[in-house]
This record gives structure tokens, sequence and C-alpha cells, in this order.
């Protein structure tokens, strides 16, 4: 059989392994060497050099995940998003970037690129003229998040990749949010799929890693500068991460459906007064989700109604805890004016969407009943009336 016919959930256990010639063990041995034979080898190999054999055989994992020939994991999701966007631009070139970014992307824009002489241009939104109307003679590159943090909005995959190929231009996407469990890019004709995979890959809250998957001739580019600024992944932790994945699409189907229903949970709650969810039926762009999304991801949003106070309701909490990052196997909750939109000014957050009462839910792979009781005894804390026990 060849490989490219595997189901995800093989792929996530079998694909991209070390094998163990020498005991035969199960799992893949781990090799932290940072010093190997240069005379007589196939390949001089070097941690920072991308392709240790614990490093190599993760790398496999992830680009058939992702559906493309090659890949290359890093040290952290920006090393792989700093590392990936200064290998298509160069000094003079333009790149357009969609509105709504992670804040570290935004930061590593915004602050860096005019010393490296980079031009750069965000969207309005999220429409085809949105994009087209930033689009210059020396655009090379653009760049999208989808679903976006944290109102989950949609960018249209196939209609980036049209209006980049008519002109050139290679497409990035930040493909975090979604994992490739909940979508391929590649499908749509996005060339470079981008994850911090401190998030749904590792899964438990306790690795930082990067990945990027495209062509070999893109890697290949990629790694040209990444050998340069250096931004690998130990081997440890590559380890770590191989472990992790093996489990992704069970974690994250199961996320998926605690966080279908938790939204819907929450949208008919007279204490909420709206969630953003691309899975449910009047998210603005759930027909475009449906069309380019196995599942609809762990992440939701939902807005407070005004006369309750947010930070007293996530203090509330017991089991989900409030937390910066995401996609654990445990549910976290945060606060977006408080953290990722925190340097705005009150209107600039307000202009965006971003209300106070806005909540960030990243859902885990608890029981689902667990998880509303423990919202709703938050809810009851707030609204100050008398725990109801079901
Ligand atoms: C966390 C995150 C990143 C950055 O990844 P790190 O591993 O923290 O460097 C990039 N994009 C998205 C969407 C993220 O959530």
């Amino acid at each position: 059989m060849k490989k490219k016919n595997l189901g995800i959930n093989t792929i996530c256990t079998h694909v991209g392994e070390v094998k163990d010639e020498q005991f035969k063990g199960a799992v893949s041995p781990i090799y932290p060497s940072s010093s190997y034979a240069y005379e007589g080898v196939d390949v001089k190999r070097y941690p920072r050099y991308f392709n240790t054999p614990n490093q190599e055989a993760l790398c496999e994992k992830i680009a058939m995940l992702e559906k493309t020939e090659a890949g290359l994991i890093f040290g952290s999701g920006m090393a792989a998003i700093s590392t990936t966007m200064l290998a298509f631009l160069h000094a003079g070139d333009h790149v357009v970037l969609q509105k709504a970014l992670y804040g570290g992307t935004y930061n590593f824009v915004v602050e860096e690129f005019d010393k490296f002489g980079i031009e750069y241009d965000f969207t309005d939104g999220f429409s085809e003229a949105d994009f087209t109307s930033k689009i210059k003679e020396n655009t090379k590159v653009i760049f999208v998040e989808t679903p976006s943090n944290p109102l989950m909005l949609i960018t249209d995959l196939e209609m980036i990749s049209r209006i980049a190929k008519e002109q050139n231009i290679v497409t990035m996407i930040d493909n975090t949010f979604a994992s490739p469990i909940n979508q391929n890019p590649a499908d749509f004709g996005i060339d470079v799929m981008i994850h911090s995979a401190t998030k749904y890959m590792g899964g438990h809250s306790d690795i930082c890693a990067g990945a990027v998957a495209a062509s070999e001739a893109h890697i290949t580019k990629i790694w040209n500068i990444a050998k340069n600024l250096g931004g690998s992944l130990s081997d440890y932790t590559v380890w770590l991460l191989e472990r992790s994945m093996k489990t992704m699409k069970l974690r994250v189907k199961a996320q998926n459906k605690n966080a279908k229903k938790l939204a819907k949970w929450l949208e008919a709650h007279e204490l909420v007064k709206k969630v953003y969810y691309p899975g449910l039926k009047n998210h603005p762009d759930h027909q475009l989700a449906k069309k380019q999304m196995r599942g609809y991801s762990g992440m939701l949003s939902f807005e407070l109604i005004e006369e309750l106070d947010a930070s007293k309701f996530m203090k509330s909490l017991k089991l989900i805890k409030e937390s910066m990052s995401l996609a654990g196997v445990e549910s976290t909750i945060l606060s977006p004016a408080k953290t990722s939109h925190a340097l705005l000014s009150s209107e600039e957050r307000e202009r965006q969407g971003i209300s106070n009462g806005l909540l960030r839910f990243s859902v885990g792979i608890e029981e689902k009943n667990d998880l509303i009781y423990d919202l709703e005894q938050a809810f009851e804390a707030v609204s100050n009336k008398e725990i109801q026990k079901a």
C-alpha cells in the first residue's frame, strides 16, 4: 500500500517514526546527539541543520498530514512563521497580510519588517476586494490565518489561492487554530502551511514548537535560511511532539464535538449575548467553513451580556482554567481585551468587536456535562442566583 493512501489516525500513529532496528521497540528511539560523524556518511547531521533522525522523521508525519511533499519543525510557532516569511521576502518586496492575525505575527511584522526593508499592508477585511486592493507590483506573499482569533472569522482559501496564482504570489497560512485534522489548505491550493505546534499538535500544554509544510522546493528555500537563523527544535521535544501527535485526531475530534455542543448551549443561554463559532448555522461564515473545514475546531468565543463582570465570571470557574494559551486537552479561557488585544485603545477594540465581556474559550476533552456544570455555576455566581444543583 502506498503511504499516501493511509488514513489520518494511521498517519498520526505510524508515519514519520524512527524504526528501532536494534531492539525492535514499538516507539521511536530518541537520538539526542548534537555531534555526528562527517566522513563516510550520506548526510552530515546537526540539530541546527534540522536533520537529526528524530527531526527528519517527524517532518515526514507533518508533511503527510498536510498533504505536502515536505515539512520542517521549529523551536516555536514564531520561529516557523518568522523564518518562513524571511525566506520569501527580501528588501523591496511587499506582503499582504490578513487583518486579525495572531498577536506575535502582527508584532513580528510591525516591529521588524522596516529593518529588513520589507513593505507590508494589512487588509481591511476578508473579502476578495480587501485582498486585491492591497496587492502591488512587488507583492510576493499573501499571509492568512483562518479561523481567526478571537472572532473565528473564515478566510476563503480557494479565493486566496486563485488571486495569488494569477500574479505568481506565494500563499501562506497560519493553520494553527484548525490543525491539519480539521483543515488541509493544500486542498485549496495554498502553498505553505504553518503551525504553532505548541497548540493542537502538542495538545497537552507542555511543548513549545512550530511546523511548516510545503513543496520540496519551498521547504528547501525555507531550510536555507532556517539553518542560519537557528530556530530548530530540541530532539527531546521532537520526541515528545511525536508522541503527542499520535493522538492528535482523537483529541481534536473530541474537542470539535465538545465545542459544538457548548457553542449551542451558550447560544441558548440568557446571560450570553453572542457566540462566535464557525460550526453554528448563524455564524456569518458557516457555509464557507463547511466548504473548507472537516471539523470546526475546539476554539470558540462568547460575549457575556453587559451587566456581567467577565473577570468575576472567569474567577468563578472551577474546572476551566484562566490561561493564555490554547488547544490543550484541558479547557482554558481568557479575556482577549486583557491579553492579546490589551495594547489597543478601547475605541480600537470596540471597532474590532473585542468587548470587555468577550471570552475566548479553548474547549478541552473533559466530559461535556462537567464543562456545562462549571459554566452554569459561574453564571449563577456572577448573576447572584442560587446554584441549582441538578
Ligand atoms: C500560539 C500561536 C502562534 C505562535 O506560536 P508559538 O509556539 O507561541 O511561538 C502563532 N499563531 C497562532 C494562531 C497561535 O495561536
